[in-house]
């Protein structure tokens, strides 16, 4: 896949499915905008790709905060002049509760890091885009969308739900400026998202409904998906491989969500 000196922003760059995005665009020759929350993490994913031979540079940036994705976008396009690809993928699972226990403030964080940080990024990133026209992909999940047996996951599915919805408004916006944009749907993907997780387990119970899945509820493969292959996903429908795919969700989860 060639990308001919592109650039790329990508969101949630230090660890799992950006991470991995980051470093399959590097060694295809694209410079990389690692935008995270700084820490060791992020600095590492900047040094992997330098070590390399690559081109990156990292901003910190909290992806809800208004002012800093405008200048993490900035500092991006001052460093090489141009954005072709952005990956709005930063996300938290974040309070996993009954809806009746889940505080407003909790509800807020999910939908402020997962949704409104999309709404900033790709609106941040369109006066650059709109120059050569370009493609950009968000990270949904098949929660919200083909699943509703996350319990205690209302917060975070309405956000990947709505992600896909303002995914579709953007791809028919922005079509005539020649900018894509897809939503991908992951199943399980081994990632530190835990580290974003916070459920309220004694509450849960009295809101789970049994499921059980004797043979495991991944069918291909029998195991969660890992980063890279969503990664191969991400470059696909950032490269001009999938000129023609604009305003599409795509599932890559093994199957998982059909049982
Ligand atoms: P991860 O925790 O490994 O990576 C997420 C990254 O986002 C982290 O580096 C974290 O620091 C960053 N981040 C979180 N909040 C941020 C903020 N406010 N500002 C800037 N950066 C922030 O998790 P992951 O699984 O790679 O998650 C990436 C995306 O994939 C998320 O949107 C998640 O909802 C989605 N997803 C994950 C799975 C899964 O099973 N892992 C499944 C479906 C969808």
């Amino acid at each position: 896949m060639t990308h001919n000196n592109k650039v790329a922003l990508v969101t949630g760059a230090g660890s799992g499915i950006g991470r991995a995005t980051a470093l399959g665009l590097s060694k295809a020759g694209v410079k990389i905008g690692l935008v995270d929350l700084k820490d060791d993490r992020l600095e590492n994913v900047k040094k992997e790709i330098l070590d390399s031979g690559g081109e990156a540079i990292f901003t910190d940036t909290d992806v809800s905060d208004p002012k800093r994705v405008e200048q993490s976008v900035k500092e991006i396009f001052e460093e090489w002049n141009r954005i072709d690809y952005v990956f709005a993928n930063a996300g938290i699972n974040g309070t996993v509760s009954p809806i009746e226990d889940l505080s407003p403030e909790d509800w807020d964080q999910t939908l402020s890091t997962n949704l409104k940080s999309t709404f900033l990024t790709v609106k941040y990133t369109i006066p650059h885009l709109k120059k050569r026209g370009g493609s950009i992909v968000i990270t949904s999940s098949i929660n919200g969308n083909r699943k509703f047996t996350g319990f205690g996951m209302s917060a975070y599915s309405s956000s990947k739900a709505a992600q896909v919805a303002f995914g579709k408004m953007a791809a028919l916006e922005l079509a005539q400026y020649n900018i894509r944009v897809n939503i991908i749907c992951p199943g399980g993907i081994e990632t530190n998202i835990s580290q974003n997780t916070f459920v309220e387990k004694t509450k849960l119970d009295k809101i789970k409904i049994p499921i059980v899945y004797p043979q495991g509820n991944h069918p291909l493969g029998h195991r969660s998906g890992k980063a890279e292959e969503v990664a191969s996903l991400v470059q696909f429908l950032l490269s001009d491989q999938s000129h023609h795919i604009t305003g599409t969700e795509i599932y890559i989860d093994g199957a998982e969500s059909l049982l």
